[in-house]
């Protein structure tokens, strides 16, 4: 297998890969993220035959590189149910599975300068009652008490005892690890080129290794699911925001879950180091496919990035998932060039989450960073996935969109696409996800992060 350590800039676990392709699948997934693995498995105890093909690691792009924050909190409520889901699952995949997926349920919180903000928060905490979730407000005072310094900002806060963590970089390789104990075979190093059409149905997946035959899809390519869904006619908008994140080295122990900020964001590991990261903070790059959605994203961006992100010209303008790109099933695919996403991290970022959390926790001043990686958040412009069929296509689905939470959701997303693809009662209702909402009048405003 090519080595692809210096494009993955964590201690991403390793997965089995299996040599031979077969000949025929019921399900072909593409994409090993957490919605893709997720998928998997669910389809594999549904004793469905499932092939995944991943053209770099699995779990090398969001699904390695995010904060692990597993939330209900500030959810979108079309994703709610969705989240509720997911948390119990969680809860229950370690035994089911037998691997340690670092999730812990010891929750999660979110403080603020801004009275605004936390109005906002309150309106979401009584929307979220409603579904039997309950968090809760923080006073002035609790908040302060919660750090140690620099706590004169903070007017507020609110705490989602319910909500936890797991470890990206586990987590998504234990799950195709339990797919493949339940036969799903998992191909990493194989891209897919396209999707064979036969008299109007799904004939098979070309992948640069061979063809698998399938009558159903899944496409699951987190950034790359817009360009992979075009050339096949399908039009799937989606846009990205470049981030950044790093893990520290072990540090004193001064929160158990995860706090954020709007200077700087972070969680405790269980190696003893923290994820940091600042929230919404990035650099949205002008590319060829943002250009074509700019019209659709242009009120989200503005909504939810305006106040912490940059805009320019990057290199992925002409190279990635957004750039412009041709091939044909026989030739070398855009997929193929950039087996891993790796942005370069964002140094400035990097040091103001530093700065921002030393001068909160004086304790962790001078704290060595680990790892740090940049990464690229795929949006839709409702910032809310598409889960489900594809318009038109019989047999093809699309789970992806994730806009920046979809790690928490990850099993319950797996799940939902399972029953989709199978046929049977969905665990949630499928409509608010629908993939054809972008061509309907309907879509909703985003939730804050
Ligand atoms: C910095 C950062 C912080 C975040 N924090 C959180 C958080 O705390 N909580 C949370 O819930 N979410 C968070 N997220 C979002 C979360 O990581 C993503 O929403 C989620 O991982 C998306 O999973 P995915 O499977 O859709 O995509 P990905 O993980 O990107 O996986 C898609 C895969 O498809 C593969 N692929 C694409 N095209 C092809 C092809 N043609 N053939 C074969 N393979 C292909 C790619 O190589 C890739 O491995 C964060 C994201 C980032 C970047």
């Amino acid at each position: 297998m090519t080595d692809l350590t210096k494009d993955i800039p964590f201690a991403l676990a390793a997965v089995a890969s299996d040599d031979e392709l077969p000949a025929e699948a019921d399900v072909v997934i593409i994409g090993g993220g957490i919605a893709g693995v997720a998928a998997a498995y669910y389809l594999a105890k549904k004793r469905h035959r499932v092939a995944v093909v991943e053209k770099g690691r699995i779990g090398a792009e969001q699904s390695g590189r995010n904060w692990g924050w597993v939330r209900q909190q500030n959810r979108d409520e079309r994703e709610l149910p969705l989240a509720k889901w997911a948390l119990g699952a969680w809860a229950e995949l370690a035994g089911e599975i037998g691997a340690d997926l670092g999730f812990r349920r010891d929750g999660l919180v979110y403080v603020s300068d801004d009275a605004e903000e936390l109005a906002g928060w309150e309106k979401w905490v009584s929307m979220a009652r409603g579904y039997d979730v309950h968090s809760r407000m923080l006073s002035r005072a609790e908040t302060a008490a919660l750090m140690p310094a620099g706590s004169d900002r903070w007017i507020g806060g609110v705490h989602s005892p319910s909500d936890g963590h797991a470890e990206p970089a586990l987590a998504s390789p234990a799950l195709a690890e339990a797919a493949r104990v339940r036969g799903a075979t998992i191909h990493q190093n194989c891209a897919a080129r396209g999707v064979e059409m036969q008299g109007g149905a799904i004939g098979a997946v070309v992948t640069e290794k061979g063809r698998i035959r399938t009558s159903r899809v899944l496409c699951a390519g987190g950034a790359w699911t817009s360009l992979f869904c075009r050339w096949h006619g399908i039009d799937f908008p989606q846009s990205g925001v470049h981030a950044s994140a790093f893990a520290t080295m072990p540090g004193p122990a001064v929160i158990n879950g995860g706090l954020s900020t709007p200077g700087f964001t972070f969680r405790r590991r269980t190696d003893g180091g923290y994820t940091v990261s600042i929230r919404n903070r990035g650099r949205i790059e002008i590319t060829p496919q943002g250009l074509r959605y700019a019209r659709q994203f242009w009120p989200m961006f503005r909504e939810r990035w305006s106040s912490s992100v940059s805009l320019g010209v990057g290199r992925s303008f002409f190279s990635g998932p957004e750039a412009l790109a041709r091939w044909d099933l026989d030739t070398i695919s855009p997929f193929e060039t950039m087996r891993v996403l790796n942005p370069a991290a964002d140094e400035p970022t990097i040091q103001a989450a530093l700065d921002a959390l030393a001068h909160n926790y004086p304790m962790l001043k001078g704290i060595g960073v680990a790892q740090k990686w940049g990464a690229w958040i795929d949006s839709t412009p409702d910032a809310v996935a598409a889960i489900g069929e594809a318009p038109g296509v019989p047999g093809f689905f699309v789970s992806s969109g994730f806009s920046g939470h979809g790690f928490g959701v990850g099993p319950a997303a797996g799940r939902l696409a399972a029953d989709l693809i199978a046929g049977d009662k969905p665990i949630v209702d499928p409509h608010p996800l629908r993939f054809a909402r972008f061509s309907e009048d309907d879509v909703g405003r985003p939730a804050a992060m």
